[in-house]
This record gives C-alpha cells, sequence and structure tokens, in this order.
C-alpha cells in the first residue's frame, strides 16, 4: 500500500486524535468489533465524545456499526454511548455482518475497522485471533494513498445507504421498548398505544401509522 505506514499502539491512539482533530467536513467511522478491544475503551470514547460535541453544526459525523446477532454484552454497551453520540449530532447506522460482507467483497477492502475523515483513513486491521489486542493496535494503518482512499469512501457511502439508522435497529432488536402514544383504541376505549411502525410506503401518502393498545393488545393502523 503506497504511502502508508505502521504505527505503535500509542502512536495509533495519536494519530487517531489528531485525525479528528483535524477533521473539516466529514468523519466517518466503521466499527466492525462485538467485543471490547482495550480495558481504556471508556476514555478513547470520551475523547471522541469531546471532538463530536465541539463540531456540532461544522462537521458531519457518521458511524456504522456492524454487527451478528445475537447481540451481545458489548454491542449493548455501544448502544448506549451512541446515544450520547446521536444527542451530540451523530448519525448511527448499524448493519449486519453478512450483509456487510456482501458489500465489502467486490471492493477487494481487507475486513477492518476504519476512520475517514476529510480523505484520509486510518485503518485497524485485526489478527486471526481476537484475543490479541494489542496486536490489533499495532496494525494500524494510517492510508493517504488517492485510489485506496476512493475505495474506502465508496464503501462507506454503500454502507449507509443499506445500514439501518440506529432507532428503528434497536427497536426491532427488541433493545428499546415501542413509543407509546395518544391513540383510541377502538376496541377497548384506552386511550394509549405502543407506535409499531410509522412510516411513508408510498412516496405521495400521508405516513402508515400501527398502534397496538397498551391495555388489549388490539392493532389498528392509521394512513
Ligand atoms: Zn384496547
Amino acid at each position: 500500500m503506497a504511502d502508508s505506514r505502521e504505527l505503535s499502539s500509542s502512536e495509533y491512539i495519536k494519530e487517531r486524535e489528531s485525525l479528528l482533530g483535524s477533521a473539516k467536513k466529514e468523519v466517518f467511522e466503521l466499527e466492525l468489533r462485538d467485543w471490547y478491544w482495550l480495558k481504556n475503551e471508556k476514555d478513547i470514547n470520551d475523547s471522541y465524545y469531546s471532538h463530536l460535541s465541539s463540531w456540532k453544526g461544522k462537521v458531519k459525523s457518521t458511524r456504522a456499526h456492524v454487527v451478528s446477532f445475537p447481540l451481545n454484552e458489548y454491542v449493548t454497551y455501544q448502544a448506549d454511548y451512541y446515544k450520547k453520540l446521536e444527542d451530540a449530532g451523530e448519525e448511527i447506522y448499524y448493519i449486519d455482518r453478512s450483509k456487510f460482507d456482501r458489500l465489502r467483497q467486490p471492493s477487494g477492502i481487507e475486513i477492518c475497522d476504519f476512520l475517514y475523515v476529510d480523505g484520509t483513513v486510518l485503518l485497524t486491521r485485526y489478527l486471526p485471533n481476537q484475543n490479541l489486542m494489542k496486536s490489533e493496535i499495532e496494525n494500524g494503518l494510517l492510508v493517504k494513498d488517492k485510489d485506496t482512499v476512493a475505495k474506502y469512501a465508496a464503501l462507506k457511502d454503500t454502507i449507509i445507504k443499506s445500514a439501518t439508522p440506529m432507532d428503528r435497529f434497536l427497536e426491532s432488536a427488541g433493545m428499546v421498548k415501542p413509543k407509546i402514544s395518544a391513540h383510541t383504541c377502538p376496541k377497548c376505549g384506552n386511550e394509549d398505544a405502543f407506535v409499531l411502525f410509522y412510516g411513508v410506503i408510498r412516496g405521495d401518502e400521508a405516513p402508515l401509522i400501527i398502534y397496538k393498545c397498551t391495555k388489549c393488545g388490539h392493532v389498528d393502523r392509521e394512513w
């Protein structure tokens, strides 16, 4: 890979920090892991959050997390952190691992986390043994070569198009309770209902809303 170099773990973290600090337009982070990679992961997350807060309204920040089912404790931990990031202005998506693999294959891109910041890519490669945490970090690579960066930029766009926004994903995965809305049940007259679905089916029509009564469970829809 042209114009790239190997970094040690402390260099990787320093490089990541300086990349984030120089962000002017766009930051995209792909999270491929579903396990903790570092004891101080929380510190890294906090430092990212402080960058994000300082970018508010200036830098577009997007994240995609690749997940496998069943979801594990790590994904639950990350979801709490992501809610905080979403409040700070980040757009967050989830994508199923097998779908991600299908999208990745034609690009020839290796399996790795990447951070895309305004035309520079920072990679974290994983070794087959997922317990080798230190080696994962030491395999971080900074990519400036234009053709390679373009491949990652294209993959990033493809992933965003095919991924599911966080709220919808967490709801479908049963990680959050559906929203409760004021809607009178035609069967029992109860005035609270879960919103099971809200969305536009065809562009020119009003959104479809599907309610489920919180008392008797009756399901009805409204266009
Ligand atoms: Zn009812």
